[in-house]
């Protein structure tokens, strides 16, 4: 089912039939510059870029940069420099949506979370242990 939409990055109208989030033409475009990018970075030169120097380099704006690495479009394993920033800190990641640093301290955060529910479950069961043996006791 197509429906009118405005494309968010030239404001025109375009039918939207869910493949495609921008217009026929601005996905031509960035089509070009997915093209660029990529030539750019077959070389093997520059297989090592990060985003700023590919940004320098062909013009294109790193949020698109983001975008594809996200899809999977242009792959870390192939462009070890590439990424996109971490919901959580804004340095680059290349899987999921938290980097490492980030996922390491939830990790830690977790843990330190289990270890006091553990500490409170030992404490309850203690009394209550203590409880059941006074009770037998009498
Ligand atoms: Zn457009
Ligand atoms: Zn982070």
């Amino acid at each position: 089912m197509a429906e009118l939409r405005n494309c968010p990055m030239c404001d025109e109208f375009f039918n939207y039939t869910g493949l495609r989030e921008v217009c026929h033409k601005c996905a031509l475009k960035e089509e070009d510059m997915y093209q660029v990018v990529y030539r750019f970075l077959r070389k093997r030169e520059n297989r090592a870029a990060n985003v700023d120097r590919i940004e320098e380099a062909t013009g294109v704006d790193r949020d698109l940069l983001y975008k594809w690495v996200r899809k999977g479009k242009l792959h870390p394993a192939v462009f070890p420099n590439l990424g996109y920033p971490c919901d959580n800190c804004g340095h680059l990641t290349t899987k999921g949506k938290l980097c490492e640093a980030c996922q390491g301290s939830l990790k830690s955060d977790l843990r330190t979370f289990e270890a006091a529910k553990d500490f409170r479950d030992e404490i309850v069961n203690r009394d209550r242990g203590t409880y059941l043996a006074d009770k037998r006791k009498r």
